[in-house]
């Protein structure tokens, strides 16, 4: 860590910050303390279905936690990245991934692209996924937001962006490239928002979440990148948490204490 090294957070956002619309008890005080120390807070979520200036106005709806677009980093964000200009693109997903993939240059089509991007779209039919498998098994490049099999609602476990992408899998034997959390697009997009803010890229990164798959795995593998586990999202046991994090809090809130506790 070098002299001008920043300390960063990135914090995952559903089951850390709110859980749907309810916001978790102590989460905007957490930040304010983060900030207030001197950290940079990065929001990083695999939901693909907002534009960044949508989660911002959600934040501060369900929060009162105020944040510039720019510090909203999602996996639509992250898969357009991959996006070449002027490549036609199909996409499986509503109006924030197609917008991010317009706004790198791609061209969306619905028929002969030379990409597929599937994100969630809770209204795709037979119809899409027989089209996008199509277009795969002739070559397309088959790009995913992210693999999240599955997202909770009230009624239990709905079908995420990993499930429709498995269908198409299935059909063709061709497994997506991921750009969400922990793949490597998504790590890209955070250090390159690092970059925008000129802080140095050996400066120290911890990741907050609620999920081991996604939130403690994008950490996992960084050198000198580190995490903690929070229990008021999907993970209530932390002892059978794949891959291990190296901090377990009971909620942000507890996190935060921890983390500024080691600083002084
Ligand atoms: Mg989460």
């Amino acid at each position: 860590m070098s002299p001008r090294s920043r300390r960063v957070a990135i914090c995952d956002l559903d089951g850390v910050i709110y859980l749907g619309s309810d916001p978790i008890p102590g989460s905007a005080d957490a930040i304010g303390r983060l900030r207030s120390a001197g950290w940079t807070v990065f929001f990083c979520t695999n939901n693909a279905t907002r534009t960044p200036a949508q989660v911002t106005a959600k934040l501060a709806r369900v929060t009162g936690i105020e944040t510039p677009h720019g510090d909203i980093l999602t996996s639509a964000v992250a898969v357009a990245r991959l996006i070449r200009p002027g490549e036609r693109v199909m996409v499986i997903g509503n109006e924030a991934l197609v917008g991010a993939i317009v706004e790198q240059g791609g061209v969306v089509v619905s028929d002969n692209p030379e990409a597929v991007v599937c994100g969630l779209d809770i209204s795709a039919g037979y119809a899409t996924l027989r089209d996008a498998s199509l277009a795969v098994e002739k070559g397309a490049r088959f790009l995913a937001s992210n693999l999240d099999a599955s997202f909770p609602t009230p009624d239990g476990k709905w079908p995420g962006a990993g499930a429709l992408a498995g269908v198409i899998t299935a059909t063709t034997g061709v497994i997506p490239q991921s750009a969400g959390k922990p793949h490597p697009p998504m790590r890209a997009l955070i250090r390159e928002s690092m970059q925008e803010r000129g802080i140095p890229a050996d400066s120290p990164v911890h990741v907050i979440g609620d999920r081991p798959d996604t939130d403690i795995a994008l950490a996992a593998t960084e050198q000198g990148w580190s995490s903690t586990l929070v229990l008021t999202g999907v993970t209530t046991d932390p002892h059978s948490a794949v891959p291990p994090p190296d901090r377990v809090a009971s909620d942000l809130a507890s996190a935060v204490d921890g983390l500024l506790g080691e600083k002084a």
